[in-house]
């Protein structure tokens, strides 16, 4: 693509305005594109006389030299963030399709072991970068790191989780690499024909699923909600190496230091690595009605979470919202009470193994996705339910 001035510009300066980026200036009458242009387009329409023109390059781009599923192995403290083992899974599954090899690219310190783990979960390559100013992660560093890794072995596709970290580190690394990023995703495939990723993620508010394409850049990059796919299972004497890679970090111009770093006291159980959640909704009633909901969860040994419209009306904090705005999660055992089943909170918790779903209305659309579904009072149905679990029954 390029970015051109025709002489038929006045100097009008209508299209500095228009730019976000402040990348047009005026010199001798007329408009001068500088370096900073994105090729955004914003100013092309505003032009009265159309003087400015934006080539689109149509011709298909050759990404024969492209290939592999690489999964960022994202740590801390020198353990695995659990979603670097959902990427795993579905990383497999996607370079299977492809018949394409699978690596996970793990910066970090002291790490051999780590990287020795994840060949036991079907890793047919591990990028070992063992470095003592990786220990903790640095965007400057982890964002050279990925680029100059991925510059050098040509990954089709990039995957990291959609957690803190990855959130920070996938933009800036597509910015460098200068290709395309798709945020939050739930679901990826690819193409049968073309061979492309297929990027799903929600879209207006939730309400429809947009499938996202990267035709024209490699690598095709992807943050994945942790939660969402299924954990890579553990395969016994799997056959993949281990590949040192030795960077020059010194050339790296830091412009942050990590000083100190203060944990956050956590209060609650993580939503989205529990085995067993109940959750309340709108039909619990009020604040004092989820300590029923808390003594299901303790009975069963789970966590509790909670509807937006239970967390909004204040009976319950944001940590344990499950759904579109909140947490995803996948547990074995995903109890809804009082929960109608709204698409936001579905795309929260739809991966679970067993949801079983308490309801007074038979028509909640909650039951289209329950495992088993219990039609009646919550208020009268779960005391029941932790009698007989207190009682040993099963
Ligand atoms: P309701 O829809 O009011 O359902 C209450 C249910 O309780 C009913 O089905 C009723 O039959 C049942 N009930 C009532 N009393 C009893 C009883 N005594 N016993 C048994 N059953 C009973 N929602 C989320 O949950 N998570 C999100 O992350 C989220 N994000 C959103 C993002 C956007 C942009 C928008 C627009 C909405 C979002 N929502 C989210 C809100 C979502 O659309 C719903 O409003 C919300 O999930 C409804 O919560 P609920 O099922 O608890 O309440
Ligand atoms: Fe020139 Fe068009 Fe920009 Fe006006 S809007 S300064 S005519 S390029």
């Amino acid at each position: 693509m390029g970015i051109f001035v025709t002489e038929e510009c006045t100097g009008c300066k209508l299209c500095i305005r228009s730019c976000p980026f402040a990348a047009i200036e005026i010199k001798d009458n007329q408009a001068v594109i500088l370096d900073n242009c994105t090729l955004c387009g914003s100013c092309e329409s505003v032009c009265p006389v159309q003087a400015i023109k934006i080539e689109k390059e149509e011709k298909t781009k050759d990404f024969s030299d492209y290939k592999n599923v690489w999964v960022f192995g994202e740590q801390r403290e020198g353990d695995l963030n659990s979603v670097v083992h959902e990427l795993v899974g579905q990383g497999r599954r996607l370079a299977n399709k492809l018949k394409e090899n699978l690596s996970v690219i793990l910066p970090g310190y002291q790490n051999i072991a780590q990287a020795k783990e994840l060949i036991n979960y079907g890793v047919d390559k591990v990028y070992l970068i063992d470095k003592k100013e990786l220990a903790e992660y640095n965007d400057e560093y982890y964002t050279y790191v990925m680029a100059e890794l991925i510059k050098k072995y040509n990954p089709s596709i990039v995957l990291m989780g959609a957690t803190t970290i990855g959130r920070s580190l996938g933009p800036r690394v597509a910015a460098r690499i200068k290709t395309g990023l798709t945020a939050d995703c739930t679901s990826l495939d690819i193409d049968d024909k073309s061979k492309i990723l297929l990027q799903t993620r929600p879209a207006f508010g939730g309400n429809i699923m947009a499938t996202i394409v990267c035709k024209n850049h490699r690598p095709q990059m992807a943050t994945v909600r942790p939660g969402v796919m299924k954990a890579a299972e553990k395969r016994e004497n799997y056959e993949g190496i281990i590949s040192k890679e030795d960077l020059d970090l010194s050339k790296v111009i830091l412009k942050t230091e990590v000083i100190d770093i203060v944990r956050e006291i956590e209060d609650s159980i993580n939503i989205a690595e529990a085995d067993i959640i109940v959750s309340g909704g709108r039909g619990v009633g009020s604040g004092e009605n989820f300590n029923l909901i808390r003594e299901l969860a303790d009975t069963l040994g789970g966590a509790v979470g909670a509807s937006r419209a239970a967390v909004d009306s204040g009976w319950i904090s944001h940590d344990h919202q499950v759904g579109q705005t909140g947490t995803t999660v996948a547990p074995r055992i995903y109890i809804a009470c009082g929960i109608s089943g709204a698409v936001q909170h579905l795309v929260g918790m739809k991966s679970s193994d067993i949801i079983i779903a308490i309801n007074k209305d038979p028509g909640a659309s909650i039951f289209n996705y329950a495992t088993y579904g219990l039609v009646g009072d919550l208020f009268k149905i779960i005391p029941l339910l932790i009698e007989q679990l207190k009682s040993g029954a099963t």
